[in-house]
């Protein structure tokens, strides 16, 4: 402190520096691309070529600014989802779109709850708007809906739901997700993250359309990361009743899409048949190569993304850790998930057929050493 009573250097707002830091999927062994990246629950099908096409024509207005309300985007993710395009906003990435969330629900001290095993990015959003993360024990890896809504308190403002949540691939159906959201009160914000729901062919799941339709204070994410293989231009969107949306609005950073990302992810949204193929793929290998592990006697968490949560036995020498270093000498890279409290689990994308093959053999030959 100083005489004036003041720091003698910026200090960053209180309880920032808590916050731990995001650590995403490894993306190199040894400072070298690996052969088959598995950590990131990226598409190996990569981007539509309507995409990249898109995005190479913008390479001649660089200096231009970018459409700032994405309206030409809107209005396709509209189309495409039978939306209005009023009700859309879209973000670099869902991760902005749950930052804008916290920023326009949240003050200091606020409450948010979100499930034991739930997406890493929840309680880093919370936290950095001044709010209070809140965790719901889950029940065999799955949320818990009754947890969630006994964690509510008078400080709750919102709760995040993955559904299906990453890590675990798990879901809930769209009965509980209703079950969930009629038990909130009314002004507590049910933000429904549904960046896999592609994925997801089970008839009683739903990503959340409906609800946020039908509600005032329930909001739907998604995104272009994943089965649209866009993750690279960082972009993601919400649908969500007018006044949130407007709200948001007030505070989204003018300019926050950038004009390749909305040029491909138009033309993304417009090459269905690409996203078909990527997800009958995933239809295909998410099973085969769960049965494969649960054959080579590793436990696997049933999932219906394009992920699976792979659990390691407890024996010496057969650690996740120690698979994970095993994996990588083979140029493979899987997703260490201890920081999501799941110690001795991998969890690991559905690539091409050839990536899954060769996993499920150096996991035989791992298990067998
Ligand atoms: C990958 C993922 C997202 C997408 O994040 P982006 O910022 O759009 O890349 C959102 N939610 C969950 C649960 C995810 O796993």
């Amino acid at each position: 402190m100083s005489s004036s009573g003041q720091p003698q250097r910026p200090q960053p707002r209180e309880g920032l520096l808590d916050i731990p830091l995001y650590v995403p999927g490894k993306a190199e062994i040894d400072g070298a691309a690996p052969i088959h990246k598995l950590s990131s629950n990226e598409s190996p099908f990569g981007a539509s070529s309507m995409a990249m096409d898109a995005f190479r024509q913008m390479t001649g207005n660089l200096e231009l600014y970018p459409d700032g309300g994405s309206v030409v985007l809107r209005e396709v993710i509209g189309e495409v989802h039978g939306l209005h395009p009023d009700r859309i906003l879209c973000g670099a990435g869902s991760d902005e779109v749950l930052s804008l969330l916290c920023y326009t629900f949240l003050e200091r001290g606020d409450e948010a709850i979100y499930s034991q095993y739930g997406f890493a990015v929840y309680p880093i959003a919370i936290q950095a708007a001044g709010g209070v993360p809140v965790v719901a024990k889950e029940q065999d890896l799955t949320t818990d809906v009754d947890a969630i809504l006994a964690a509510v308190t008078d400080k709750t403002k919102m709760v995040f739901l993955a559904n299906p949540n990453n890590p675990t691939g798990t879901y809930i159906p769209v009965s509980e997700v209703r079950r969930l959201h009629a038990g909130l009160p009314k002004h507590v914000v049910l933000v429904l993250d549904a960046a896999y729901s592609e994925y997801v062919a089970e008839n009683d799941y739903e990503a959340g359309i409906e609800l946020a339709a039908t509600t005032e204070n329930v909001v739907m994410s998604r995104t272009f990361s994943k089965v649209y293989g866009l993750a690279a231009l960082r972009l993601g969107w919400c649908y969500g009743p007018q006044a949130i949306i407007d709200a948001m609005n007030r505070i989204r950073p003018p300019f926050n899409i950038s004009g390749a990302a909305q040029a491909a992810g138009v033309a993304a949204l417009r090459d269905q048949d690409f996203i078909r193929k990527a997800v009958v793929h995933n239809r295909e290998w998410l099973p085969k190569t769960s049965a494969a592990l649960e054959a080579l006697g590793l436990k696997v968490t049933p999932s219906v993304g394009n992920f699976i949560l792979i659990h390691f036995p407890d024996a010496p020498g057969k650690s996740a850790a120690e698979a994970d270093a095993f994996l990588q000498t083979k140029g493979c890279v899987l997703r260490q998930v201890g920081g999501y409290g799941l110690p001795n689990a991998l969890r690991m994308t559905i690539g091409t057929a050839e990536a899954c093959e060769a996993v499920i053999g150096h996991l035989a030959e791992f298990l067998k050493g």
